[in-house]
């Protein structure tokens, strides 16, 4: 096999907002396209107290796609009426997703401790299932992520490619498909199958990257710039193309580290490790 080569250009370079977070939106949305970034991944908190369509038009209008809202999901309770809540919650991300212009939600799909982790997927997909009407009158999709074994206990009970391929095929709707991460799925042996197979159900609808830092000092808030870690980027890079994919490269970093830096140095840095190890 060949070796993938890097990003030519920034074409399809995207940021979540929460990976410049001690930046507020319209900071972030000046300084990404001042640096060329051409997309942005919209957090809810950033939203919280704003005009949601006006503030899609500002960030159209520094000539950035809105590529994702992140994040629903957490459909996973002990209770019907907890997991009705989760659902309402759902609704209103779909809902912010539509005012604000963005084309999908990414699911952070939720885990409870206690309970079994085949229970919690049922409960996933039955939230995912009822969220359908919703999706089918925004025209809003909803993107799968399957995050790391490591946060089996509360945070997601998908945590492999293959599983959230079988939920989005057995969901079997051109709304639902799946968010590759590749801080979650670098290890996983059957990856490059089933980015492919991923492709093939049509459901390729996100590609995150950042890097997995040795030692990892946090499990959540210590991910690294491209480069900084052992994730081979540009491989998995090279099969979500293979697989059809041709949107955006988002990087998403949570670091307390980086986020006590400069964050006017942090994006001339995001930048070139993108264009050296994306
Ligand atoms: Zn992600």
């Amino acid at each position: 096999m060949t070796a993938p080569t890097a990003p030519a250009d920034l074409s399809r370079l995207c940021l979540h907002t929460i990976t410049t977070k001690p930046w507020a939106i319209e900071t972030a949305a000046a300084k990404f396209a001042s640096a060329g970034v051409k997309g942005i991944t919209v957090w809810r908190d950033t939203l919280v107290g704003r005009d949601i369509p006006a503030t899609g038009r500002m960030l159209r209008d520094h000539g950035l796609s809105v590529v994702s809202l992140c994040r629903g999901g957490f459909f996973p309770a002990a209770t019907p009426r907890d997991r009705a809540q989760a659902l309402d919650d759902n609704r209103r991300a779909i809902a912010e997703a539509h005012a604000l212009g963005a084309p999908q939600v990414v699911l952070v799909c939720g885990a409870l401790p206690g309970q079994s982790l085949p229970e919690s997927r049922k409960q996933i997909a039955e939230g995912i299932a009822a969220l359908l009407p919703e999706c089918q009158s925004s025209g809003v999709r909803l993107a799968i992520e399957p995050l790391h074994p490591m946060y089996a206990d509360s945070r997601s009970a998908v945590n492999t490619l293959g599983q959230a391929n079988d939920m989005a095929e057995s969901l079997n709707s051109p709304h639902v498909g799946v968010a590759v991460d590749v801080y979650h799925l670098w290890w996983d042996p059957t990856l490059e199958r089933e980015i492919a197979r991923c492709g093939r159900l049509g459901a390729l609808f996100a590609f995150h990257m950042s890097d997995w830092r040795t030692p990892t000092v946090d499990f959540l808030n210590d991910r690294g710039l491209m480069g900084e870690g052992c994730i081979p980027i540009g491989q998995i890079r090279s099969w979500v193309e293979s697989a059809g994919f041709t949107g955006f490269h988002e990087v998403e970093i949570f670091s307390n580290r980086l986020w006590a830096t400069d964050q006017d140095v942090f994006l001339g840095n995001i930048v070139q490790a993108y264009l050296a190890h994306g």
